[in-house]
């Protein structure tokens, strides 16, 4: 029973974490992708400056993951 409740709690505690993650976007405004690294390929060509974002907002505006990343 207790280790029912450790995996439960572990498991929340991941949800939360990945609900939390903040991703980086090219501009505050009109970014239709989202990036896990700063570094992706898919912002290097970014004339914008790159935002950080929380994961759960960026998809909430409708973006999607960027195609360069894994
Ligand atoms: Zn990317």
């Amino acid at each position: 029973m207790k280790f029912l409740v450790t995996l439960l709690v572990t498991f929340i505690m991941t949800s939360f974490s990945i609900e939390d993650k903040e991703v980086y976007l090219c501009g505050p405004n009109g970014a239709k992708k989202y990036h896990y690294t700063k570094s992706c390929r898919g912002l290097s060509n970014c004339k914008h400056e790159i935002t950080k974002q929380k994961l759960s907002e960026a998809e909430a505006f409708g973006l999607t993951l960027c195609g360069w990343e894994d």
